[in-house]
């Protein structure tokens, strides 16, 4: 059994991750932190199609074994992963984001992503079988994110370092770490920065003149998981409209 986790599998990317990996035979674990009647609609339409998956509630800062022991339980052993939950928080001025909404930030997007990251890949070094990992970077990693949310930027930026020494470290262990920067998406997280239409009023700032949609990010991250990918290792892929 091909057995994944997707974290923040709920809602945006992260959902239509679960949704394009089930396509494809993966036993999909969807991970969710409060939002429960999102994750159970992902998974009744995995089941009305078919496929395997199992809403698993958690934060990715504080409970990652205990999800993994349940999507073990009932999958067998996890070898592909979508490290995908990522928050942020209005668009600030760096000189007033307070220590607290830094912490906040770095708790969930950097500590969480090494957190599942670390797990995953020691359950899947003991399993002997290798894997495959898809971290969600952002845009925002390289452009910084000035005058919104350079909190956010920098602990992508954290993903995108813990991608390439992983990538590095675990290749020998036939696991290929790997990560997407999304640029401009509408989901809902463009309605956490103060601004429901972000997404709208900033299209025309991208080469192709509009913001992506989540399935189009969940194309490069099946990929990525799938055999079709055998030789990439340690790739940042951006799908980002040419931003
Ligand atoms: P979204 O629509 O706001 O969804 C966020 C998901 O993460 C939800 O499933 C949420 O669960 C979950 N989540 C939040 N905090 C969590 C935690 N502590 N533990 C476990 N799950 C948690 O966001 P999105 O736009 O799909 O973004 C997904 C990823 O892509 C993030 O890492 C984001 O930084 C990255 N990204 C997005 C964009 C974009 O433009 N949308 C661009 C670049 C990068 P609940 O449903 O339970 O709240």
């Amino acid at each position: 059994m091909k057995t994944l986790l997707v974290t923040g599998g709920s809602r945006g990317i992260g959902a239509a991750c679960c949704l394009g990996a089930a396509r494809e035979g993966w036993a999909v674990g969807v991970n969710y932190r409060g939002n429960r009647a999102a994750a159970d609609r992902v998974v009744a339409r995995i089941a009305g199609a078919g496929g395997q998956a199992l809403a698993l509630a958690g934060d990715v800062a504080v409970d990652v074994d205990t999800m993994l022991d349940r999507l073990e339980a009932a999958f067998g052993p996890i070898t592909g992963l979508v490290n995908n939950a990522g928050i942020l928080d209005k668009a600030t001025p760096l000189t007033e984001i307070s220590l607290e909404r830094w912490q906040r930030i770095q708790d969930v997007n950097a500590t969480g992503a090494f957190l599942v990251l670390q797990k995953t890949a020691d359950r899947m070094i003991r399993a002997g079988v290798g894997g495959a990992i898809v971290n969600m970077s952002s845009m925002a990693a390289p452009l910084g994110a000035a005058g919104e949310f350079v909190d956010y930027a920098a602990s992508k930026g954290a993903v995108e370092s813990l991608t390439i020494g992983a990538a590095r470290e675990l290749g020998p262990h036939g696991i290929r770490v790997n990560a997407i920067r999304p640029g401009l998406i509408a989901t809902d997280i463009q309605a956490d920065t103060g601004d429901a239409n972000r997404a709208e009023r900033l299209a025309g700032t991208v080469p192709l003149g509009r913001a992506g949609t989540a399935e189009e990010v969940a194309e490069a991250a099946v990929w990525l998981l799938s055999d079709r990918a055998s030789y990439v290792a340690g790739a940042i892929l951006p799908v980002s409209g040419g931003r």
